[in-house]
C-alpha cells in the first residue's frame, strides 16, 4: 500500500473555492479523490473541512468515514460499504495490530475521520492512530486517578469519543468533559460535569447535537443523583442540565416534570441520589430536534429498601428531551418501580419503519428486561415490545395498549429473596446494536437464561463510602441451592424483526457474552466474542462467512471505512467490564488478556502473535498462616462484599491480578495494601474505612485457602 498523503497545512484560493462548492453542493468527496485534488493543489486534503452539523446530518453519505458513535445519528451502526462481502469476506487478513498497553476492557467505538482513528482506552485514554499503518499520532491521557476504580462498579472502560469543528470531545472516569485539538492531541478545554461530593463516574461517549456536548454520568450503584449536561462545543461553557430523578423538595424542583416525578418516590431518596443515572447511549434526531437517553436503576436496587412502593420516576426508563433546553418532552418507563437493576440505559436505534401499514418514525431498544422496545420516537407512544430470549421471569408480558410490564408475583417478595431472569447484566445490555435496512433486522448480542439471586439485605443503609446496592452478602439460604441447579446461561447473536417482534434466526455463540455489532451492505454482520473470535454473518440468514482470533476476549464493536479507495475494519480487542471483572464461571471460556486494536483488509496477511497472559501452573500458598475454617469462612463473606467485584468470583480473576496466586511480598505487605493504600497509584484503593486488621487478615487467610485447592486448572 501507498504512504500516507501528509497534512496539508494551509489552503490556497482556488482550493478554497473549489472546497466551497464542494460543501455548498454537500458532495461528499471520498478522502483518496480529495487527496489527489490536494496533489494537484486543487483543494485542501478533505481533513481540513469541518465536521459541522451539516457534515454529521449527511453522515449517512459519507461512506469512507466513521463520524459518529453508531456512524449515522439515527445510530443504525450501518455501513454501505460492500467491497467486503458475502463472496470477498474469505479474502479478509489482519492488516496490522497494536498492543494498547492494558489488561482491562476495551469497549469503545473508534471514530474515524478521513484515514484517522480516534479513540478511548482504558483510564479514558484517547489516541489518534493512523488508519493505514497503526502508528500513533498522538495520545493524551487525562491522568484519571487510579484509586477512583472503587466508585466504578464495572471496569475502567470509556465508550469513545465525538468529533466536531477539529476536536475531539471524551469524557473522563472522574467526570471531566475534555476538548482536545483534533490534530495535536493538545487540551482546549476541560469542564467537571459532576458534583465532587458523589461518586459520579463518566463511561459513556459523549453526543454533539446542534453547536452543543451532551454528556452523562454513572454512580446509580453508589449513590448518586442522575442528569444529562449540555456544554456549548466551543467554549465548555453549561447550556442546560437535565435531572432524571427528583431532589430535596425543601430547595425546590428544577421543573414541574420534576415535581410530578416527586409524587412516584417515597421517602427521603434525596439522601441517597436516587439514581437512574444516564451512563449510555445519548442519541439525537435533528429532524425532530429531539435528544434521547435511557436512566439506570434506583439506589438501592431493591424496592423494599426504597421505601413504599412506587414508580420512582424516571429511572429506567426512555427520555427525550428538547436539545436547546433539555426540557422533557416525554418519557417512557420501562420498568417501574425497577426491583432486579434494570437500567434502560441500552443503546437507542432510530429508524422509519411500516408498521400496521402506517409509516412510523420508531426508535428501539433491546432492553435489559429481556424485552424488545419500539417507540413512536415523536411522541413517546408505545408501539409495541416483544420477549428477544426464552426464559424471562420477571413478567410474564408487556400489557399491549399501555405498555406497563405484567410482574410475575415470584419476582418481588418484599424483602424477602427471589431469583428471577434476567440477571443485573441484562438479556441485553450496553454492546451497541445494529440495523441493516436490507434485511430490516436488527443484531444484538443476546443472553439467555441468565438467572440470578435478589436477596435484599435487611440491615442496609446508605453509607457514602461504599456501594449501596443493598444486596445482602450474608444470605445463607436455601435459594442458593436453587440457583445453583438452574440451567446455565447462553449467549447468541440475534436477528431480530422489529416490526413482526419475533427472531428472524438465532446464531448461538461457545460463550455467553458476544460484543457490539456492525452490519454492512456487503449482507454482512460482523462481531466479536468473548472468546476473542471476531466472526462475520451473512446478514440474511447467521450464516457463519469467516471467523479470527484477536487473542484476547471482545466487547467493542467494529467499524468500518475506506482508506484511499479501500475498505478497511477496525476492532479493539479486551476483555473486561462487570462479566470479565467479576469472572463468574458459568461465562464459559472467557479470554482475559493484553488489550489491542486490530485492523482488516480484503488480502491482507499480517499475522498476530499475542504476547502471553495469567498462569500455566495451579496456585500454591505463598506463606502459611494458622487460621481456624471459621475465619476463612468469615474471609470468604468479607472478600465477596469488598473484592469479588474486581477480583472475580471466588478469587479467580479475569483482567486483574489473580489473588490466587499472590506473591510472599504481596502476602507480607498485605495489611498495607488492602488498608494503607500501598498500591493506590496502580488502582488498588485502601479499604481502610470498610475493614478492620483483622478483617483484613481473614480475607488473606480465605485467599490462601483457595490457592491451596489442587482441584483448580489455571485460569479457571
Ligand atoms: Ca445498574
Amino acid at each position: 500500500m501507498s504512504q500516507q498523503p501528509p497534512l496539508t497545512p494551509g489552503r490556497t484560493p482556488v482550493s478554497q473555492f473549489v472546497e466551497n462548492i464542494l460543501m455548498r453542493t454537500s458532495i461528499i468527496v471520498p478522502s483518496a479523490l480529495a487527496c489527489l485534488l490536494t496533489v494537484l493543489g486543487l483543494v485542501a486534503c478533505s481533513r481540513t473541512r469541518p465536521i459541522d452539523d451539516d457534515r454529521l446530518k449527511s453522515a449517512d453519505r459519507d461512506a469512507g468515514n466513521w463520524l459518529m458513535y453508531g456512524r449515522t445519528y439515527d445510530d443504525q451502526r450501518f455501513s454501505p460499504l460492500n467491497q467486503i462481502n458475502e463472496q470477498t469476506i474469505g479474502k479478509l487478513g489482519l492488516v496490522w495490530s497494536r498492543e494498547l498497553g492494558t489488561t482491562r476492557g476495551l469497549e469503545g467505538t473508534p471514530l474515524v475521520e478521513d484515514g484517522v482513528l480516534y479513540l478511548t482506552s482504558a483510564w479514558s485514554v484517547v489516541h489518534a492512530i493512523d488508519a493505514k499503518t497503526g502508528v500513533v499520532r498522538w495520545t493524551y491521557d487525562p491522568s484519571v486517578p487510579r484509586s477512583r476504580a472503587f466508585f466504578i462498579c464495572c471496569d475502567v472502560v470509556n465508550r469513545g469519543v465525538a468529533l466536531y469543528q477539529g476536536k475531539v470531545y471524551f469524557g473522563t472516569l472522574d467526570g471531566r468533559l475534555i476538548a482536545l485539538d483534533m490534530r495535536t492531541g493538545k487540551p482546549v478545554w476541560s469542564v467537571d460535569t459532576v458534583e465532587k461530593t458523589r461518586p459520579y463516574a463518566i463511561t459513556g461517549y459523549p453526543r454533539v447535537a446542534k453547536g452543543l456536548v451532551l454528556i452523562g454520568n454513572a454512580g446509580a450503584e453508589f449513590g448518586v443523583r442522575g442528569y444529562v449536561s449540555a456544554y456549548d462545543a466551543e467554549t465548555g461553557k453549561l447550556a442546560w442540565r437535565t435531572y432524571t430523578v427528583p431532589g430535596d423538595p425543601a430547595a425546590g424542583f428544577e421543573s414541574k416534570a420534576m415535581e410530578q416525578a416527586a409524587q412516584t418516590w417515597h421517602g427521603e431518596w434525596w439522601t441517597v441520589g436516587g439514581g437512574g443515572t444516564v451512563w449510555e447511549g445519548i442519541v439525537y434526531d435533528p429532524a425532530l430536534d429531539l435528544v434521547y437517553f435511557g436512566t439506570g436503576n434506583a439506589t438501592a436496587w431493591y424496592r423494599a429498601l426504597r421505601g413504599p412502593e412506587g414508580d420512582n420516576l424516571y429511572v429506567a426508563s426512555i427520555l427525550a428531551v428538547h436539545a436547546s433546553t433539555g426540557e422533557v418532552a416525554w418519557h417512557f418507563q420501562i420498568t417501574p418501580g425497577d426491583n432486579w437493576d434494570y437500567d434502560a440505559t441500552q443503546p437507542l436505534l432510530q429508524a422509519d419503519l411500516t408498521i400496521g401499514g402506517r409509516p412510523r418514525k420508531v426508535i428501539m431498544q433491546a432492553s435489559k428486561n429481556g424485552f424488545f422496545y419500539v417507540l413512536d420516537r415523536a411522541t413517546g407512544e408505545f408501539i409495541s415490545a416483544g420477549p428477544f430470549v426464552k426464559g424471562i421471569s420477571w413478567a410474564t408480558g408487556i400489557d399491549p395498549k399501555t405498555g406497563r410490564p405484567i410482574e410475575s408475583p415470584s419476582a418481588y417478595a418484599g424483602a424477602q429473596p427471589v431469583i428471577v431472569s434476567p440477571a443485573p447484566g441484562g438479556a441485553h445490555n450496553w454492546n451497541p446494536m445494529a440495523f441493516n435496512p436490507t434485511t430490516g433486522l436488527v443484531y444484538l448480542p443476546a443472553k439467555v437464561a441468565t438467572q440470578s439471586l435478589h436477596a435484599p439485605d435487611p440491615n442496609w443503609k446508605y453509607n457514602p463510602k461504599r456501594d449501596n446496592v443493598g444486596f445482602d452478602e450474608r444470605y445463607d439460604g436455601p435459594l442458593n441451592d436453587t440457583l445453583k441447579k438452574l440451567p446455565a446461561p447462553t449467549g447468541e447473536l440475534l436477528a431480530w424483526d422489529p416490526v413482526q417482534q419475533r427472531a428472524a434466526w438465532r446464531a448461538p455463540y461457545p460463550v455467553v457474552e458476544g460484543a457490539g455489532v456492525l452490519t454492512t451492505a456487503g449482507n454482512l454482520v460482523v462481531q466479536g466474542r468473548a472468546d476473542g473470535v471476531l466472526a462475520a454473518y451473512r446478514a440474511s440468514d447467521g450464516k457463519v462467512l469467516w471467523e479470527f482470533d484477536a487473542g484476547t476476549g471482545i466487547m467493542a464493536p467494529p467499524v468500518t471505512y475506506l482508506v484511499d479507495g479501500v475498505q478497511f475494519v477496525t476492532v479493539m480487542a479486551g476483555w473486561g467490564g462487570p462479566d470479565g471483572l467479576f469472572n463468574a464461571p458459568d461465562l464459559g471460556k472467557v479470554r482475559p488478556g493484553h488489550g489491542r486494536i486490530l485492523t482488516f483488509a480484503l488480502g491482507a496477511k499480517a499475522k498476530l502473535t499475542p504476547p502471553p497472559f495469567g498462569h500455566s501452573e495451579p496456585p500454591k500458598p505463598a506463606i502459611t498462616l494458622n487460621a481456624t475454617p471459621q475465619t476463612v469462612k468469615e474471609g470468604s463473606i468479607l472478600y465477596s462484599t469488598n473484592c469479588q467485584y474486581c477480583h472475580g468470583m471466588d478469587a479467580v480473576a479475569g483482567p486483574l491480578p489473580d489473588l490466587r496466586y499472590a506473591t510472599k511480598e504481596v502476602h507480607e505487605q498485605f495489611i498495607n495494601i488492602v488498608l494503607e493504600g500501598a498500591r493506590a497509584p496502580l488502582g488498588m484503593p485502601s479499604f481502610k474505612d470498610l475493614l478492620q486488621a483483622e478483617q483484613a487478615t481473614a480475607i488473606q487467610a480465605y485467599l490462601l485457602s483457595r490457592a491451596s485447592e489442587p482441584a483448580k486448572p489455571p485460569g479457571n
